[in-house]
């Protein structure tokens, strides 16, 4: 059994962390917000009065944090202080060239690391499903395996440092792509009469077909379970989607791949994220769509 500080106790962490508590290993976590910190103790987790004290210690650090400003403030602090060899692995969604900075660093200070983000939401969070996508070397990707599989139901090694915040990226850049795709097809064959039902029976069987369409569908009806059901609740919020985009998008730049499909979804997500829609299910954006169109 592992000893683990767990550095980022929020939506996504706190059921994490919970998660790790079952399956018997000590956590020691620390989070800035006091009802994380509650939080995680009634979940059987100890807390710390700060990151460095939760990670004194421990043989493995993982961290759930909003940005890749945080990751890399925080290892600043970490690295000094963890026990040479302690395996790091960040889960948060940050961008490459942060990802691959915190591994160096790590590396430098005598420690292992991989960045490992996921996919699966708080819903996969607290049933213990993620799916990890992570990068590193093949030795640390075994090291941080058993852990991930606590945590989730897929782990895939995707390459070396940074890969999995590359998969991360890409995958969502799909996603987003897809979504916008799907909700400018149906205000489309709404103007010219023809049923969302009937667009959704066709292209479902069709090569239309995409996850953003049969499980995420951005109308109502075809897909109970959709979050479109449910005025739109997310879900996957459309602010997350618009970080996410806005990494491919930085990526994308950085890397000059002529990608204007991609960049657009960045700036659509972002314009609508602007004017209010950061809380609702990233299919609202069919709203943005309707709105914007002429009668
Ligand atoms: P969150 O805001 O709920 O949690 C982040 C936590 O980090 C907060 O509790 C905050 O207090 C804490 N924190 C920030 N700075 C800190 C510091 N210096 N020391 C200690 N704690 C600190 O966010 P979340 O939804 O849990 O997302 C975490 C990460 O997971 C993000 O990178 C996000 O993009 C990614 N992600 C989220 C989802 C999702 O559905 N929420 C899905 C996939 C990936």
């Amino acid at each position: 059994m592992s000893t683990i500080g767990f550095i980022g106790l929020g939506h996504m962490g706190g059921p994490m962390a919970a998660n790790l508590v079952k399956a018997g290993h000590k956590v020691v976590g620390f989070d800035l917000a006091p009802a994380a910190l509650e939080q995680a103790v009634k979940d059987g987790a100890s807390v710390a009065d700060s990151a460095v004290d939760a990670v004194r210690g421990a043989d493995v650090v993982i961290t759930m944090l909003p940005s890749g400003k945080h990751v890399l403030g925080l290892y600043e602090e970490l690295l000094p202080v963890a026990t040479p060899g302690t395996l790091f692995i960040d889960c948060s969604t940050i961008d490459v060239a942060d990802a691959r900075e915190a591994h160096d660093k790590a590396e430098a200070a005598g420690h292992r690391s991989v960045d490992a983000p996921v996919s699966g939401g708080v819903v996969g969070a607290t049933a213990g499903t993620l799916a990890f996508m992570v990068g590193g070397s093949e030795a640390d990707f075994q090291a941080a395996s058993p852990l991930l599989d606590v945590m989730g139901r897929k782990v895939v090694h995707c390459g070396d440092a940074g890969v999995g915040q590359a998969a991360k990226i890409c995958n969502n850049m799909i996603l987003g792509i897809s979504m916008i795709a799907i909700s400018e097809a149906f205000v489309l064959g709404e103007k010219l009469g023809l049923s969302n039902q009937a667009l959704f029976d066709v292209a479902s069987n069709a090569s239309g077909q995409c996850w953003a369409l049969t499980t995420n569908c951005p109308v109502p009806g075809p897909v109970p379970t959709s979050p479109a059901n449910n005025d739109y609740q997310p879900g996957f919020a459309v602010a997350l989607m618009d970080k996410d985009l806005g990494l491919a998008a930085n990526a994308l730049r950085n890397n000059g791949v002529d990608a204007e499909i991609g960049l657009k979804a960045a700036e659509l997500y972002s314009r609508f994220h602007a004017a209010g829609g950061g809380g609702q299910d990233f299919s609202a954006i069919i709203n943005d769509i309707r709105d914007r169109s002429t009668e």
